[in-house]
């Protein structure tokens, strides 16, 4: 069945991968994004409404304008180090922001909501494996954003009758073969992009955070996904809607853990540039030793698994969009 659906930050990094993998599937897109973080360059599976999700009026305009099957929500600021500095800014984009768009989906009669939420929902890991059964204690405002939201989805779910999927993606990584899209961030704090430019050598010099931690080698484990793996997840969560009613959680992860040391070793790998060197730093704050999802309900429920689990795959996908980036 074709739907009708609204991207929420469908400009920005894997709300575009989803607009495209919907479009794809046969589904009708809109974007709505106020581009703030997002870019307009990548918004090419339907159109773009620029507004912010805090702007009842223009939710509404959006909805009376078309009829929406379901609403994907990608809009969030989402650094870590940044929440901590400036927590009303995230309460307001994170929390505000999807209640006001809950509001309006609900005036609307829009029943049906993909959300985009996050591993930092469960703070420091308390067994290797995280599931969705781990108790959820997030360590910093980014993560405690997402929870609250995920709360209101099934509140929403009990008082209203919403349908919903929360998504908890560990690391998004990668992008699509096709070079249209990619990972674009300003200012760019994710491991694997800044890798990518010091071996580049266009960026500035790689800085590793900690090299003290529990883990293997001292440094932080963290499971990388695929931002198209994702992607398809956020299909198989849209469907998994047409006959579950109630608010749903899945974590959304490769499986596997990497330490930063492992993926700097990838990166030079993947480039070439076998010198690519690095400092070392303190500890950045907020980051727990380790987080590697228990996919297995997201497998079962959804019939989804990840199909590019190879670090060197991952990271090359990285590659090709730095080495030529759109936007
Ligand atoms: N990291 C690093 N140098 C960087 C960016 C990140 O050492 O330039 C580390 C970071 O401290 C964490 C891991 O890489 O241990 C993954 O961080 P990233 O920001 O990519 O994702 P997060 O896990 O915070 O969502």
């Amino acid at each position: 069945m074709n739907l009708n659906v609204l991207v929420c930050g469908g400009a920005g990094y894997i709300g575009a991968h989803a607009a495209r993998w919907l479009a794809r599937a046969g589904h009708r897109v809109t974007v709505l994004d106020n581009l703030s973080t997002g870019h307009r360059q990548a918004v090419r599976w339907g159109d773009l409404v620029e507004a912010d999700v805090r702007d009842a009026q223009a939710l509404r305009r959006a909805f009376t304008a078309q009829r929406y099957d379901a609403v994907m929500h990608f809009c969030a600021l989402s650094l870590v180090g940044e929440s901590i500095a400036r927590p009303y800014v995230y309460y307001d984009n994170n929390v505000g922001g999807t209640l006001t768009l809950l509001q309006a989906m609900r005036e609307a009669g829009v029943e049906r909501l993909v959300f985009s939420s996050t591993a930092a929902v469960f703070g420091e890991p308390r067994q290797p494996l995280i599931d969705e059964d781990h108790p959820t204690a997030p360590i910093n405002p980014y993560g405690a954003s997402k929870l609250m939201a995920e709360r209101m989805l099934a509140d929403a779910g009990q008082a209203y009758g919403l349908r919903s999927v929360a998504l908890r993606y560990f690391n998004a990584a990668g992008a699509t073969p096709s070079g249209e899209i990619g990972e674009s961030h300003q200012p760019e704090t994710h491991l694997i992009p800044n890798a990518l430019r010091a071996a580049m050598g266009n960026g500035e010099r790689l800085r590793l955070f900690g090299n003290d931690y529990p883990t293997p080698d001292g440094t932080c484990v963290r499971d990388y996904v695929h931002v198209d793996d994702l992607a398809a997840a956020h299909l198989a969560a849209l469907e998994y809607l047409h006959d579950h009613p109630g608010a749903h959680r899945f974590n959304l992860g490769n499986g596997q853990g990497f330490s930063v040391l492992e993926v700097v070793e990838a990166v030079r790998q993947v480039s070439g540039r076998r010198g690519l060197s690095f400092d070392w730093e303190p500890r950045r704050a907020g980051d727990p030793p380790m987080l590697v999802a228990a996919s297995a309900r997201a497998r079962q429920a959804l019939g989804w698994s990840p199909r590019h689990t190879d670090l060197c795959e991952i990271v090359a996908s990285a590659w090709r969009w730095h080495a030529q980036p759109r936007y």
